[in-house]
């Protein structure tokens, strides 16, 4: 059974290589059983870090490969992603080495499918030039915004224009070639960060980005990007649209949230969760859970291990007596069934992170959102979301619980109700695309040939 389920419709195979954080692992998954629908037999090449669990991926092919270095993966926390990643870019050989192997073995075997092309996270820096060497087709999975992609691309053309080094009296200006942004929402700590330059490098010399996003809420960047990097570009999300949920959590999901949630009224929970990597200090942590008690708004809070800085955050950090003082008002899991929790009539808000993964989700269940953005990218997505799309508030005073208190009776029981029509509006287009006709339908289709093409 499980041999007919991998064997492939169209005769091709395709090999995919994740980068091994959740929001990363996430879509390439969907993106996996997506390509698989469609008639390619699928390999999954991955590290012994975070590793997915192949049982529950019983129609894809799992190959792993090993180093030394690799030997210190478990030692690290996911909140630590500078120090993983700096211990991710010594697997060019082992990569190569599994590369290799298995496009011997597919050349020795009769049986075996010929490869099509290689789709990597465009975080790895090496995987377009071991691609090279095999003269191996390789397209990119974009797993963050398109938007986020166009600042990175653009980094030389605004350093030329004198954005940087950021001057203080100039960071709310806003960047006409970038609307919605403003100057302090680019990543200004990454600026010279060569990181940058190799994620634009390994996309620009790919045949191609696949887009977990889709053209009526990104088709400004979308075409700009495509101006930028002069190759093919396919919007083909919200992935997660296209496949069942997966247990591919990095932490149990605790199902209590959703018989809590049972019991609350339509739209009056707001839902808290700032993603698998970003941590704040005990000093944030203590003003967000007395801005959440001072709001007077029931709430169902996330607090994963390592949310706070340096620590093993738990219910244990919370101040003492909280949990007592908050009652049947609020709940806090460790880690939440995100989607089911999104979907659930009695959520009405999302203070988030603005991870690409969360942003996207919350926009396909028509939640309006606080936006708390801490790293990376995740200051231009919550840009967007407050200031482009108007689906959300930004909390830009930094985590005072008088500020969190206001700020959270604003969103949901003060001006919700406009952010709400608008994010259901966006909910219906994102709902659409994916259907036949549809924006990422028609998108997934040229993939399609274009990846046969090869
Ligand atoms: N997530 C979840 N349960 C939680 C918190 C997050 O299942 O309690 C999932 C969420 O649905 C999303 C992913 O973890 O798909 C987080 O990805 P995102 O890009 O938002 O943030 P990151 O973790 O990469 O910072």
């Amino acid at each position: 059974m499980e041999g007919i389920m991998k064997q492939s419709k169209l005769g091709r195979r395709l090999l995919l290589f994740p980068t091994p954080f959740q929001g990363h692992q996430y879509p390439m998954l969907h993106l996996a059983t997506l390509l698989h629908s469609k008639g390619f037999s699928i390999t999954i090449i991955q590290t012994p870090y975070n590793p997915i669990n192949p049982t529950y991926f019983p129609h894809l092919t799992f190959r792993s490969f090993y180093n030394s270095s690799l030997e210190s993966y478990s030692k690290i926390p996911p909140s630590d992603p500078s120090t993983i990643l700096s211990v991710m870019d010594d697997c060019s050989e082992p990569f190569q080495d599994c590369l290799s192997q298995i496009l011997q073995e597919t050349g020795a075997a009769t049986d075996k499918e010929p490869i099509a092309a290689l789709i990597t996270d465009p975080v790895w820096k090496f995987a377009g030039s071991v691609a090279a060497s095999f003269n191996l087709p390789r397209m990119v999975l974009r797993t963050g915004s398109m938007s986020s992609l166009l600042v990175f691309s653009s980094l030389p053309c605004l350093r030329e224009k004198g954005y940087f080094p950021p001057q203080d009296h100039k960071l709310n200006e806003p960047l006409p070639e970038l609307p919605p942004l403003k100057a302090r929402d680019l990543p200004l700590e990454w600026l010279h960060n060569e990181r940058l330059e190799a994620l634009v490098q390994e996309t620009k010399i790919s045949q191609g980005v696949i887009g977990n996003t889709f053209e009526e809420l990104e088709d400004y960047s979308i075409a700009r990007v495509h101006q930028i990097l002069s190759i093919p570009i396919f919007p083909i999300g919200p992935l997660h649209k296209h496949s069942p949920t997966y247990d591919t959590n990095y932490w149990a999901q605790d199902q209590t949230s959703i018989g809590w949630l049972n019991k609350q009224a339509p739209k009056s929970v707001l839902y808290v969760s700032f993603g698998s990597v970003a941590a704040m200090s005990k000093t944030e942590f203590l003003e967000l859970a007395w801005g959440l008690l001072d709001s007077m708004v029931p709430f169902l809070w996330v607090v994963r291990p390592g949310l706070i800085q340096g620590s093993e955050a738990n219910n244990d950090s919370l101040p003492e007596g909280y949990l007592e003082m908050v009652g049947e008002r609020g709940h806090v899991v460790k880690w939440a069934p995100q989607l089911e929790v999104l979907s659930h009539p009695s959520v009405g808000g999302f203070w988030t992170h603005n991870g690409w993964n969360s942003t996207l989700e919350s926009i396909c269940e028509g939640v309006p959102m606080l936006c708390q953005p801490i790293l990376s990218d995740q200051n231009m997505n919550a840009r967007h979301v407050s200031d482009g799309w108007r689906i959300g508030l930004k909390l830009e005073k930094g985590l005072k619980r008088e500020e969190i208190a206001r700020s959270i009776r604003k969103l949901m029981l003060e001006e919700g109700e406009e952010m709400r029509n608008r994010i259901t509006a966006l909910q219906q287009k994102a709902t659409l695309c994916v259907k036949e006709g549809g924006s990422s339908y028609i998108s997934l289709e040229r993939l399609t040939s274009y990846l046969l093409s090869f």
